[in-house]
Order: C-alpha cells, then sequence, then structure tokens
C-alpha cells in the first residue's frame, strides 16, 4: 500500500527525519483553520497517491488564512491523473535555497536495495533519469550492512553534492533509512530534500510504500486511512479470495494462480473472435475448491454487472474433480435464484470421470460442460457476446 503524503510526514517525524509541520483538511473552512494555526506562508498540497502535483495545479504556496482557504477550494475536488483530491495537507512553507532527490527502494531484479541519489531534485526523477541519466546516481545497499553514515556519504557523493553539503544530507539519509526498514517499505523517496536560505535540510515531500506482507506485524496500520477499494474486491477480500477486478465480460473461476493467468490469456484470445470480449477478472480459489469457496467466488463473479458468462476452469489434483463438482452443485444451490448467468465448466485432472458424471447427472439449466480449455474459452465468450 501506498501512504498519503501526510502520513509519510507523519511517519518520519517519528524517526527524526527533518520535517515542516503539516495539518490535513477537508473543506477550505479547516484550511483557513489550519493555516491560522501554524501562521504565515503555508502550502496547500493535495493529498492524492500520484505523483506531478504540483504541476497540475495540486500545490499552492499563500500567505495568509483567507488565501488557503482559497487555494483548497480550487484543490478539493480537482482532478489529478485520475484521482479526485478529497483531501489536503496545509503545510509550514519553506523559503527553498535547493531542491534534492533521494529514495530507497527495494530493486527486486537484482534482490538487493538500492538508493537513487542526486543534488538536482525537485523535478520528476523519471525526467531526470531519461534526460540526464549520469545526474541521478544508484548506488547498491546490502540489505546486511545497510546505509550507516559512510554509506550515507557515499551515496551523496555519487548523487553529485560537495562534501560540506554530503556531510548536511548524509545524517538525513541514515534516517530514511530507518523508516525504510523499521516500517517494512519497499520504497522511501524524498522529492524535494531542500536546503532552506537559513542552512537547514527539510524533506518537504514523502513517497512511502509499505509492504502488505509485513502488516501483521503492524497492528497500528489498522485504523490508517486506505484506498478506496473497488466494492467487488472488498467483498472478495472479507471472503479471503484472491480477486482482482478488471474490465471484461466473461468472469473467471480457477484454481491456481498459473492456471488462472493461462485462462484469462485463452478466453481474452477466444474473445477476439466473439465481439471482443474480455476476462472480467482474476479469481484464484486455491487448491481447496470446497462448495463454500465456490460459493463465494460464484457470488462474487455474479455480482459484477459487466459480467455476461462465467468460465469455471478447474485442474483437479489433491481436490479430486469429483469434490469440485459437488462444489459447483452445492454452490449454485446456495446461490439459487442469484445464480443468472451461464456457467461453462471444464474439469480435467484427478477423478476427472466421475466429476463430469455428477455434473452431467444435475444437468443444471445453465451449466455447459466442455472438455477442453480452449474449447470453453470459446464457449463462454460466445455466451457472453449474446
Ligand atoms: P509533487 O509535485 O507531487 O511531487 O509535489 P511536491 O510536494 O514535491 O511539491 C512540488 C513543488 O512545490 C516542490 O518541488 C517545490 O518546488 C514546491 N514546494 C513544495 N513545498 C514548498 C514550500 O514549502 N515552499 C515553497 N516555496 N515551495 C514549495
Ligand atoms: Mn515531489
Amino acid at each position: 500500500m501506498d501512504l498519503f503524503e501526510y502520513q509519510a510526514r507523519d511517519m518520519f517525524e517519528k524517526y527524526g527525519v527533518p520535517v515542516l509541520q503539516g495539518l490535513t483538511a477537508d473543506t477550505p473552512e479547516e484550511a483557513e483553520v489550519a493555516a491560522a494555526k501554524i501562521g504565515g506562508t503555508v502550502v496547500v498540497k493535495a493529498q492524492v497517491k500520484t505523483g506531478g502535483r504540483g504541476k497540475a495545479g495540486g500545490v499552492k504556496v499563500v500567505h495568509n488564512p483567507a488565501e488557503a482557504r482559497e487555494a483548497a477550494s480550487k484543490i478539493l475536488g480537482l482532478d489529478i491523473k485520475g484521482h479526485v483530491v478529497k483531501r489536503v495537507m496545509i503545510a509550514e512553507g519553506a523559503k527553498i535555497a535547493k531542491e534534492f532527490y533521494f529514495s530507497v527502494l527495494l530493486d527486486r531484479s537484482n534482490r538487493t536495495f538500492l538508493s537513487l541519489c542526486s543534488v538536482e531534485g525537485g523535478m520528476e526523477i523519471e525526467q531526470l533519469a531519461e534526460e540526464r541519466p549520469e545526474a541521478l546516481a544508484k548506488v547498491p545497499v546490502d540489505a546486511v550492512t545497510g546505509i550507516d553514515l559512510a554509506k550515507a556519504l557515499e551515496i551523496a557523493k555519487a548523487g553529485g553534492f560537495d562534501d560540506e553539503m554530503a556531510a548536511k544530507v548524509a545524517p538525513v539519509f541514515v534516517k530514511l533509512y530507518d523508516v525504510f526498514v523499521k516500517e517494512d517499505t519497499t520504497l522511501v523517496e524524498v522529492n524535494p530534500l531542500v536546503l532552506t536560505e537559513d542552512g537547514q535540510i527539510l524533506a518537504l515531500d514523502g513517497k512511502v510504500s509499505l509492504d502488505d506482507n509485513a502488516e501483521f506485524r503492524h497492528p497500528e496500520r489498522e485504523s490508517m486511512e486506505r484506498d478506496q477499494l473497488d466494492p467487488l474486491e472488498a467483498k472478495a477480500k472479507a471472503m479471503d479470495l484472491n480477486y482482482v477486478k478488471l474490465d471484461g465480460e466473461v468472469g473467471i473461476i480457477g484454481n491456481g494462480a498459473g492456471l488462472v493467468m493461462s485462462t484469462l490469456d485463452v478466453v481474452a484470445y477466444a474473445g477476439e473472435k466473439h465481439g471482443g470480449v474480455r476476462p472480467a477478472n482474476f479469481l484464484d480459489i486455491g487448491g481447496g475448491a470446497s462448495a463454500e469457496v465456490m460459493a463465494a467466488g460464484l457470488d462474487v463473479i455474479l455480482n459484477d454487472p459487466q459480467v455476461k458468462s462465467v468460465f469455471v476452469n478447474v485442474f483437479g489434483g489433491i481436490t479430486a474433480c469429483d469434490a469440485v463438482a459437488n462444489g459447483i452443485v452445492g454452490a449454485l444451490e446456495t446461490l439459487g435464484d442469484k445464480a443468472t448467468k451461464p456457467l461453462v465448466v471444464r474439469l480435467d485432472g484427478n477423478n476427472v470421470v466421475e466429476g463430469r458424471r455428477i455434473l452431467a447427472d444435475r444437468n443444471h439449466p445453465l451449466v455447459t460442460v466442455v472438455e477442453t480449455m480452449d474449447e470453453a474459452a470459446d464457449k463462454a465468450a460466445e455466451l457472453a457476446n449474446r
């Protein structure tokens, strides 16, 4: 999960990273009050999880509470790259002398941590990386030794800082690395890290991505403001299903992530011959494929108004095809009138003959059993295009 800037700011503060005061506001009136509390020049900043807010008009420097209210009323409701602004942060204003860039992240392809650093910050880092790659240092960081002061100095020098400035920013890099490790993140980015006119180093913007796999170590995150999940994804999550909503018409249920991925491919391919229909979701019900899990999965998929047909693609393994077939029959009984869309079922693997027999005996009007994956994909796409 990515954090909002104000959440990253609060986290930085906890670790002693130098930041300025910041208060959130959800209305122009609240923004005015916050600006009055902070006093003097403040910056009104859109809280959306995307970069380039500055360029999009989502960051405004103002000089009094009335102006803060005015700026907030313009920024709230603004659409920044598809993210509608619902909250702003009112931050104490800084007098910026120079803007720098620093980040540390998990570099999956090289199986290490990586720090990026440049004495030329402020602008979008992708742009810097493209236009002047030599200005952006990429320094691998050993996960065992991490970023101590010596390593921080090495990173700063590689990023183009002179000795005097490197000595100033290096202790901040050490603290940011502390955030990176102790908070179980995969990215901590500060752009800009600034030098103020009176010689202070400050983190003026923060991007933090949390490693969701470490959530169990952070019960305090339970109460954090989260992204709005798609309602179907929220429902699936509540039922512990591995579901991702997509934009097509053919609902997909399978067992095993690899099988489901291939199913998406064959359905997309088959869809080309049937009006361009596409997979509506990813849903892996895992090895068990019991009646309850099957019912929960079908329930989620049938609740997607875009879905016109469903393709159930199961390869019987430890859970044999007869158990899966009973699961499908049981699920349809459980759902009753809620099951309204045609189901194409392809079963193969352990006990397939018995599995198909169970479905044939039940002879449910919505169910078509098809032998191969390609034929089943074709049938499901055809039904979705009717
Ligand atoms: P982003 O565009 O989404 O990355 O948002 P930032 O928080 O990085 O803000 C964009 C730019 O606004 C920064 O690079 C600064 O130039 C400017 N800015 C942000 N905070 C302040 C501030 O306190 N004072 C001044 N003068 N400028 C600021
Ligand atoms: Mn920024």
